[in-house]
């Protein structure tokens, strides 16, 4: 079955301002921060501010503004940044297989260099 929320995870805690973050940027609906262990010269996380494990549980069950509001954060970070020119990329890891680490629906978004071909 599906984990439930916890609230000890790491980007609650992010959230709580428990532990610091390098912050991009933030709304109501969501912040944005570096990834700690960046994978690129670009690698930013974006997480909404409500408590969702997952991408399924979130768009299923988070109010449409709250939605729209994460979206509007993830275009706002590529914009920011100056991503939208060359592209970037974003993923999201859901659950066991896809080694989800953080119980916390997060989108990663990679750029600054040009991105091999994605693979599984
Ligand atoms: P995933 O859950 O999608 O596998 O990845 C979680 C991501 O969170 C990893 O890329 C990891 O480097 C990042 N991460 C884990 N702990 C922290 C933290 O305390 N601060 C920040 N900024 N990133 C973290």
């Amino acid at each position: 079955g599906k984990p439930p929320y916890d609230p000890a995870n790491i980007f609650a805690r992010i959230l709580r301002g428990e532990i610091p973050c390098k912050r991009v940027a933030e709304d109501e609906h969501a912040l944005a921060f570096h990834d700690i262990a960046p994978q690129a010269p670009v690698h930013v996380l974006v997480i909404p501010k409500g408590a969702y494990v997952s991408a399924a549980d979130f768009h299923a069950e988070a109010p449409a503004e709250a939605i729209a509001g994460f979206w509007r954060m993830v275009g706002r970070v590529a914009r920011e940044l100056g991503l939208e020119e060359h592209g970037y990329r974003l993923l999201s890891n859901m659950g066991e297989d896809a080694g989800q680490e953080v119980g916390h629906f997060h989108v990663h978004l990679f750029g600054g260099r040009r991105l091999g071909r994605m693979v599984p």
